[in-house]
């Protein structure tokens, strides 16, 4: 007991959680020099949605901000969350990929390495563990918080128990929903701290409302570490204000002894930062949301659906999506809700709900996690639900990534063909994302302007009768736009515009590659492009038996509901 750290969070999950992860490098450096006075455990500023923010909207290169901030805070360990064998994605990277990773992440300036896995599979988690070890950082192993019938305290602990024998220098409880509640805070926190001896971070965010009791209570209980955000970044979907827990803490036995004085130039710059954000800032996401408290859901992720749905007049189809949430969740055997499980969930229940026929569509990465290529479930899939997603395939039993040939010297070789790499980092860049980076790389990416988004046009619920609905959704800070029909449609038979012989796509999305060439034979309903549309793989499929006469979309492009990628005569 004593002395309480913090850990800064301002530089990456707070702009996640409240900015759609946009704010720019040359934003942070102004004041990186002054924060590094402060005395922080760590400031957190890589990982999580940065990278792939970084190459995708801001045209800035995600190693660069990691030196750059690395040389202006000399005193400060920096921190990156990790999400295990996912690293900075959203799929199961192989373990040279991993390590090449890892041990970069390291040279460029990582010291505290956070690595967690959504469905809290220690097989996930391991590789990361080891790279990251060897690269001599400190390790802190994360434990994916959730409440569900089948998660218990004494469950975290055991897992808890594991990460320390695997080597981590310090635990955090990872709260990602603002689940946890002060007096549960407090008995987790001790459960753990009866069988390890490590420090011990907790980490939540504000969306339920609770969060600055659940810190007070974890600091009784022996928390080591907190997470906070500059007051402008904080609260909301963000974690609590730096200031006042500092502020709180001050003159009990766990002071922080942080100076306030400092903290409060600091905030000056931040309160200029949010205002030059504005555009991005999206008001719902800093208002306590108690529906978490109810659904499980972590805060933002359907925020825009919410609005949408206002506006449209349709939000009894809010409160469909977000039961139906807690349906597929047991259903996929209570995975806690966090990337990439919060989208698998997620993207399943409003399938679910617009086409009116559940686990009728269902995406590649529901496929896998059933199959078990995310892991391990928490509990027992629903047979029946098993049955209608992989007929009669078996689920795998074995580590998912054991499955994975090595891929780093495949990247290398293509990216050498095409001469886009000018350093090892690029290499790394390109195998994490191989369908954004070589624009990025080609330097053919533009930043993204500091601009409010046009609404997407809003049509009445009464037009639904034969038409699709388009709305956005949120995902990690990211808005998607989707389509949807009528409950008893499919996208595909409310489609209005696209011609009769068309082979058109249901989502917002880029086209990821086609199954089939001019001239092949097709099958009504066969497969024969696959997109990604909200960081989910999709088939579009055949509407009729014929010929494929004309491919209209080349790979790489993204496309609109509606747009026609081929017609089949
Ligand atoms: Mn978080």
């Amino acid at each position: 007991m004593g002395r309480v750290k913090l850990t800064e969070t301002v530089f990456r999950d707070a702009h996640q959680s409240l900015l759609a992860t946009r704010m720019r490098t040359r934003d942070m450096l102004p004041i990186a020099e002054k924060m590094d006075q402060v005395g922080f455990f760590s400031v957190e500023m890589w990982g999580g949605a940065t990278f792939d923010a970084c190459i995708r909207y801001l045209n800035e290169d995600p190693w660069e901000r990691l030196r750059a901030l690395k040389k202006a805070m000399p005193n400060t360990p920096m921190q990156m969350l990790l999400r295990g064998q996912n690293l900075v994605g959203y799929r199961h990277y192989a373990d040279d990929v991993v390590d090449k990773f890892v041990e970069m992440a390291a040279k460029n300036g990582i010291d505290i390495f956070r690595i967690f896995d959504a469905v809290n599979d220690i097989r996930n988690m391991e590789r990361s563990i080891k790279a990251a070890k060897a690269a001599g950082a400190h390790v802190q192993g994360g434990i994916s918080y959730t409440i569900s019938p089948v998660h218990t305290n004494e469950q975290f602990a055991d897992f808890a128990v594991k990460l320390s024998e695997l080597g981590c220098d310090s635990i955090c409880i990872k709260d990602m929903a603002g689940l946890i509640t002060p007096q549960n805070a407090y008995d987790l926190i001790q459960a753990i701290k009866a069988e390890v001896d490590l420090p011990l971070n907790l980490h939540t965010h504000c969306t339920s409302g609770m969060a600055q009791y659940s810190y007070l209570r974890g600091v009784q209980a022996g928390a080591d570490i907190l997470d906070t955000a500059m007051s402008p970044l904080s609260g909301g979907t963000s974690q609590p204000s730096t200031e006042s827990v500092v502020a709180a803490l001050q003159g009990t036995p766990y002071d922080t002894h942080l100076d306030l004085g400092l903290l409060t130039e600091i905030k000056r710059y931040f309160e200029k930062i949010v205002e030059i954000y504005a555009p991005v800032f999206n008001p719902i996401a800093a208002k306590v949301d108690t529906n978490v408290l109810v659904y499980q859901v972590p805060g933002g992720m359907l925020s825009n659906l919410v609005s949408q749905l206002i506006e449209q007049n349709a939000l009894d189809k809010y409160e469909e999506v977000l039961a139906e949430i807690t349906r597929v969740r047991k259903d996929l055997g209570y995975p806690p809700l966090v990337t990439p499980t919060s989208q698998i969930v997620g993207t399943q229940a409003v399938l679910n709900v617009v086409t009116g026929d559940r686990y009728k569509m269902v995406p590649k990465e529901v496929k896998d996690y059933v199959k078990g290529l995310y892991g391990r479930s928490p509990a027992m899939i629903d047979p029946k639900v098993r049955l209608k997603v992989l007929c009669d395939e078996e689920p795998i039993t074995i580590r998912p990534a054991d499955l994975l040939p090595a891929e780093y010297e495949n990247a290398r070789r293509e990216m050498d063909s095409q001469g886009l790499a000018r350093k090892e980092e690029d290499y790394l860049t390109y195998a994490l994302y191989p369908q954004v980076a070589p624009k990025f790389l080609k330097g053919a990416a533009i930043e993204e302007p500091l601009e409010k988004k046009a609404p997407e046009p809003v049509r009445g619920a009464a037009q639904l009768k034969g038409e699709p609905m388009a709305f956005n959704i949120e995902v990690e800070g990211e808005a998607y736009l989707v389509k949807v029909a009528p409950a008893g449609m499919t996208i595909e038979q409310a489609q209005p515009k696209a011609p009769k012989d068309g082979v058109t796509v249901p989502m917002q999305g880029v086209v990821i590659r086609y199954l089939v060439k001019k001239g092949d034979r097709v099958s009504a309903g066969d497969a024969v492009a696959v997109i990604e549309a909200m960081k989910m793989e999709q088939n579009v499929a055949a509407n009729k038996d014929g010929t494929v006469k004309e491919i209209y979309v080349k790979e790489g492009t993204t496309v609109s509901p509606g747009d026609v990628l081929m017609s089949i005569e």
